[in-house]
């Protein structure tokens, strides 16, 4: 899928639509989600257009990767749920209702999770 560059989260990136940023590197963007579905809902956010793990695998740098992977748990530290425990979780595609074409991660947490079933 080809990016769109006015998707909500470009927009964000590019600071035209405010967000609760919790964390912020060179590579990647964290922020709440604005309707969480957990006390706690980050979403981590690689700043390269990326809609998709495939494209993202394909032409990110090995910094982007690393710092995505490092961000996630970054976040979940500082927001305190690392010991109890979260969940990571990214929808791609239509079949897993991705509503937003730039590729995130959510991490959901502080709270009980119910078991994952697809
Ligand atoms: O994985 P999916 O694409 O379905 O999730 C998109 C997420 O982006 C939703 O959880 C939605 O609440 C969140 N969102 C947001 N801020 C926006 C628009 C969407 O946090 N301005």
């Amino acid at each position: 899928m080809a990016y769109d560059p006015d998707n909500v989260f470009a927009k964000i990136l590019r600071g035209e639509i405010p967000c609760n940023k919790v964390y912020e590197d060179a590579h990647t963007l964290a922020f709440h989600d604005i309707n969480p579905q957990t006390p706690t809902h980050i979403l981590v956010v690689p700043k390269g257009a990326y809609v998709s793990w495939t494209d993202f695998s394909e032409t990110a740098s090995d910094a982007e990767i690393a710092a995505l992977v490092r961000a996630v748990a970054t976040v979940a530290k500082e927001a305190g749920v690392a010991e109890q425990g979260y969940r990571v979780l990214s929808n791609v595609g239509v079949n897993a209702n991705q509503e937003v074409p730039h590729l995130h991660i959510h991490v959901f947490a502080g709270r009980k999770l119910g078991r994952m079933v697809p």
